[in-house]
């Protein structure tokens, strides 16, 4: 572990036809920033709970994929042009490759959860582990969350009368409720009574 970490935070630069190496973390931005504005853009998004969720799927702790964490768990179901927004909260300089890469790896790892509902942009949320399942607005797209029945998947049982699922294993149900917000439908009623 500790060797893979060293080369990946060594950059060797030349130095009177010498290849010299240096340990990137300590000519990181991080020290270069004021140490009270540092501490505050820390406070933000710097939770222990991330570097250890980091860890737990052996990805490398990094303060973009902390800021970006961060941002997806405030904004849950947020697509990607929100949470670069959000992220640029924590880590102003963050680019947009950055937060695309930091995305996939944390989707990757199962850290967050991408989720596309049809016609949608792809969107994340912490919220994983739970096969909970989704309410999705036919008009405005909003998103709510609704609990799995069961707890885990497949929380529906496919009927098979015919034996045409016999040797199939499902370990899925992609369940998605469509309908209006509340907000949707009471626009809705209202241009109705107004016909
Ligand atoms: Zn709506
Ligand atoms: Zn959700």
């Amino acid at each position: 572990m500790n060797s893979v970490r060293t080369v990946i935070d060594m950059w060797t630069f030349v130095y009177n036809g010498e290849r010299i190496p240096v340990t990137f973390q300590r000519i990181s931005r991080k020290n270069l920033i004021p140490s009270r504005k540092r501490a505050k853009i820390m406070r933000m998004f710097d939770d222990p709970d991330y570097a250890k969720a980091l860890r737990s799927v052996a990805l490398r702790v990094t303060r973009p994929r902390m800021a970006v964490m961060r941002a997806v768990e405030q904004h849950p179901h947020a697509d990607t042009e929100l949470i670069i927004t959000a992220s640029r909260q924590y880590l102003p300089d963050i680019s947009r490759q950055t937060v695309y890469d930091a995305l996939n790896a944390l989707a990757a790892t199962g850290l967050v959860r991408r989720i596309q509902p049809a016609g949608s942009v792809a969107r994340y949320e912490t919220r994983v582990g739970d096969n909970h399942h989704h309410m999705v607005c036919r008009s405005c797209g909003a998103i709510a969350d609704v609990d799995c029945a069961v707890g885990e998947a497949p929380c529906l049982t496919a009927s098979d009368a015919d034996g045409a699922l016999a040797g199939f294993e499902i370990d899925e149900a992609e369940v998605t409720y469509w309908g209006l917000c509340p907000d949707c439908s009471a626009a809705q009623t209202s241009s109705r009574s107004h016909q």
